[in-house]
């Protein structure tokens, strides 16, 4: 049976009574509603008995909440405003040793502070990396790309939480970032971030949060998308090499490869033959896997990128 937290104080009620208002400079965008936080841990279909669930950013704690009711073990949350502390101190107490809150940057932090309490969580052998890792949180959405990209590469290198052999992130973004890491070629909002998220993991949508469900109120609706690693990733370069290339690309997003390549030096369009790729198609039109390999190529020749 899952474990469940005892009766605790709404967190409507926490935030009036610590007077935590809103900071936008933290992209604080609070979700009061416990059917939706459910329901995203629900959607999610997490394992997470003997995982670890790193939230990022959990604020006043509901989706924390969540995450705890729904049976999850170990959940280590990192916040950046440090006026959660005494709510998630609460929390810590009410949660039989399930849960523990750092005040700390995710962008930043070393994750070894993140394993290590996890451990103490646990119980289990420090020298051994968990055998699966969730991430989840609703995004600070400021930050939410420039995290997304630094789990990436963690992910391409198996560094950090990454270590562990199974890893999953379930995500909220800005619904207009959720569909440009969710595009497929050929759709609309296909982009950098399609292709750099899809060379490595399934980037599918799992629930949609009107922007009325959050308080205050952002200008814009939300998604939760899930990153599923691939057995076999479609990356073949280094992350920072198909950055660079993606870049070049869909900066003039509107032209055809030839001409794109063509722009940055005649001597390479025989590198598109060579990639399988159409040179009369525009970036967006182009499969991850054939993308991969073009800068696959340009990595093992040293070309250089401009
Ligand atoms: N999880 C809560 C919820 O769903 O109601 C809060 C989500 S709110 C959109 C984003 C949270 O991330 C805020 O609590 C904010 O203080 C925190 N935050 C912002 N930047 C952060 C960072 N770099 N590292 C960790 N937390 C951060």
């Amino acid at each position: 049976m899952a474990l469940r937290l005892p009766k605790l104080p709404s967190v409507r009620d926490l935030t009036r009574i610590y007077n935590l208002r809103a900071k936008q400079q933290l992209s604080q965008n609070f979700l009061m509603d416990a059917n939706i936080t459910n329901k995203i841990i629900s959607m999610a279909g997490l394992e997470l008995d003997n995982a670890l669930c790193v939230e990022v950013g959990p604020g006043p704690g509901l989706l924390t909440r969540s995450l705890l009711n729904g049976g999850a073990r170990s959940v280590v949350a990192v916040e950046k405003d440090p006026r959660f502390r005494p709510i998630l101190d609460q929390l810590q107490d009410a949660s039989a040793g399930r849960f523990r809150a750092v005040v700390g940057d995710m962008l930043t932090i070393d994750h070894a502070e993140i394993t290590g309490c996890g451990r103490a969580l646990g119980g289990r052998d420090a020298a051994a990396a968990f055998d699966s890792v969730h991430l989840v949180g609703n995004l600070p959405f400021s930050v939410a790309t420039p995290l997304l990209i630094q789990w990436l590469h963690m992910l391409a290198q198996r560094r950090g939480i990454f270590a562990s052999p199974q890893v999953s992130m379930t995500l909220m973004f800005q619904k207009e970032v959720g569909d440009r890491i969710t595009a497929g070629h050929s759709e609309g909002a296909r982009g950098r971030l399609s292709v750099v998220a899809q060379s490595l993991c399934d980037a599918f949508r799992i629930y949609s949060v009107p922007a009325a469900a959050f308080v205050p109120r952002p200008k814009v609706d939300a998604v939760v998308v899930q990153l599923r690693p691939l057995d076999a990733p479609l990356l073949r370069s280094s992350l920072t090499t198909l950055e660079h290339l993606t870049r070049m690309l869909f900066m003039k997003r509107r032209k055809m490869l030839a001409r794109i390549v063509k722009d940055w030096d005649p001597a390479h369009l025989a590198l598109l033959d060579e990639c399988d790729i159409d040179p009369t198609l525009r970036p967006q039109d182009v499969p991850t896997e054939r993308l991969c390999r073009f800068a696959q190529v340009i990595e093992e020749r040293a070309i250089r990128l401009p």
